[in-house]
Order: structure tokens, then sequence, then C-alpha cells
């Protein structure tokens, strides 16, 4: 039985190290346990610091390393993706290299796939320690937001961490969409999971790679991906502003009609012109960013370029 990790990291440098330490213990305690084997896949994302250079280090030094390195940052989702396609394990977890997913909880989470029961064991927080309470608002809102709007359950406060079997991991890659939210594509796949619930960890070293403008984008990427429903809100009210409309129009001509009022009216006229067209714009945007996704979709370009990997890295010393 071999178990990949697939680890995404971001100039993560100093944290490799101390994952790597915390994860091979983990893998020598569930040898013996279970007679798992392992593999790490680090996938360095365009990193601006040592990561290469630490992959590279720890590949010298245990076989079991692998890596790939990305010409440019693509983004985590692009780095699971390279790292789940690279796996060759019968089952195949991905952590962050920050240890804020923590490796200790993988022999439990194997065990419930071994039961047969479940394909998947899945983590959510249960607090949103650390984090700025601003942050956790619009997180909360975001969630309660597009499960109303959205068929596909996205859990909230679940991490990424997670174990998969390989019918699953297959399931994944098979989506092969450029604009990925891994969220909503394993909830989209199916596939039984368990939740395993644990309290919030703070990163080992290193800082967080994601603001607030990265999450909200994030968070649109996660909405236009995953539901229809914002086009058909733009129909709607657009019906409710032509209902309106008539109605104004039946009072203006009644009024008109038997008291012979014309209706006077340059403030109310630039209101009505303001928010109609306010309201227009917002509706073309909505249409625009579905047409957005469809255009870089439909471009098929790739969702990662790797420059090395393990295999082909001259730089390699085995
Ligand atoms: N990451 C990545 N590419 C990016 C941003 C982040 O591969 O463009 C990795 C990062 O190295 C880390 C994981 O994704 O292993 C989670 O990032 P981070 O810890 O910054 O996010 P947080 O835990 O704060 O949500
Ligand atoms: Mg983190």
């Amino acid at each position: 039985m071999l178990i990949s990790l697939v680890v995404p990291c971001y100039n993560e440098e100093e944290s490799m190290p101390l994952f790597y330490a915390e994860a091979s213990r983990v893998a020598a305690q569930m040898k013996e346990s279970h007679g798992a084997e392992f593999e790490f896949i680090f996938v360095d994302d365009g990193s601006r610091d040592g990561t290469l250079r630490v992959a590279r280090e720890l590949h010298a030094k245990d076989e079991r390393v692998r890596y790939i390195s990305f010409a440019r940052n693509f983004g985590k989702e692009s780095a699971i993706y390279a790292g789940l396609q690279a796996s060759k394990g019968d089952y195949v977890a991905m952590l962050d290299a920050d240890l804020q997913d923590p490796p200790a909880l993988l022999p439990e989470m194997l065990d419930t796939l071994l039961t047969g029961e479940y394909d998947c064991a899945a983590t959510r927080r249960t607090t949103r320690q650390g984090e700025p309470p601003i942050r956790s608002f619009f997180a909360r809102l975001f969630y309660r937001i597009i499960n109303k709007m959205s068929d596909t359950e996205i859990v909230d406060g679940a991490r990424d961490y997670r174990l998969m079997c390989r019918s699953m991991v297959d399931a994944v890659l098979s989506m092969g969409e450029y604009n990925r939210f891994s969220k909503g594509i394993f909830s989209w796949v199916g596939f039984r999971t368990k939740w395993f619930e644990y309290v919030n960890v703070e990163r080992v070293a290193g800082e967080t790679k994601w603001n607030f403008w990265k999450l909200f984008l994030y968070s649109i990427e996660g909405i236009v991906g995953f539901t229809t429903a914002p086009l058909a809100l733009a129909a709607l009210v657009g019906l409710a502003f032509c209902m309106l409309a008539f109605v104004m129009i039946l009072v203006v001509v009644v009024r008109a009609v038997l008291f012979g009022d014309p209706t006077s009216g340059w403030p109310s006229l630039v209101c009505i012109i303001l928010l109609c067209s306010g309201v227009q714009l917002f509706c073309t945007g909505i249409v625009g960013e579905y047409l957005a996704k469809t255009y870089l979709e439909v471009k098929h370009r790739p969702i990662y370029i790797a420059r090395v990997t393990e295999q082909n890295d001259p730089a390699a010393n085995r």
C-alpha cells in the first residue's frame, strides 16, 4: 500500500524541513501499524525563495521525496492538480506545508478508508481562532450565500486537507477545468466522505499567502464555478423592474387624466435613471463574469507548466 502526500509550497523554505520531519515521523509510525509505504510530492508553485533548493536537498537525502517545480506561480489549485497527477499512491493526501494540517491525523483517516465504508477522509476546523474577525465574518457570509445558491454543498470551515482513495483522485483529475475551485470539485464528484474536526492551528513558519482581495476573488471563482443562480437573479431583477415600470406608467397616466396633473419631476427622473442604469450595469457585470470564465475555459490553457521535476532536473544530486 502506497500513500502519496501532496504538498503545495509557495515560499515555504522555512516550513518544509519541519513538515518533512513531522511527516516522516508519522510515516514511520504508519509503516509499523499499517505496513504503508509513502511518497512525498512537494509542488513548488513558482517560489521566489529556496523552496526548490530545499526540495532538492530532501530528495537527495530521501528518495521517497519527489518534487515538481512550476515555471511561475500558478496558485494553490494548480499545485494540487499537478501533485495529484504525479501521485502514484493507492491513497493520496493533500496537506499544507505549514503544518496547519497535522499529519498526525493520517493514521486515523486511513483507518476510516480501510473499513471500506468511506472513500475520503476530509477535515474541517471548528474554530477560526487567530483570524481577523472581519475575515471570519465574510467567510461565513460566503458559505451562507454559496450554499443557498448552489446544489453543490460547500462545507463551512472545510480545509483542503483530505485523504482520498485512488478512484476519487482519478475522478478529481478527470475534471480538467481551468478555473479550479477545489472545495467545490471535491464535493461535486461525490463519493462517501467522513469529516474529521480539529481546532485551528497556526502556521509554524513563514506567513499566509492570502489577503482579503485574493480571498474575495477566490469566492467569486467558487460562485461562478458552481452555480448559475446569479444569471437567473439578473433576469428576475429585470422582470421586477419591468413590472414596477408598468405600475408607474398606470399611476402617471391616471393621475394626468383624472387630475390634469403633469407630474413635475427632474429629481425623480434623475433618481430613476441612475437606479435603472446601475441595476443594468450590475446585471451586465454578472453576465460578463460568466462570459470571462467561459473565455478562459475555452482557451484550454494548461492548468500548470512544470519547469523541472525530480526526474529531469539536472541539479538533482542523487
Ligand atoms: N500555496 C501555493 N500557491 C499559492 C499560495 C499558497 O502553493 O499561490 C500553498 C502554501 O505554500 C501552503 C498552502 O498553499 O502550503 C496554504 O497556503 P497558506 O498557508 O498561505 O494559506 P492559509 O493556511 O493561510 O489559508
Ligand atoms: Mg496555512
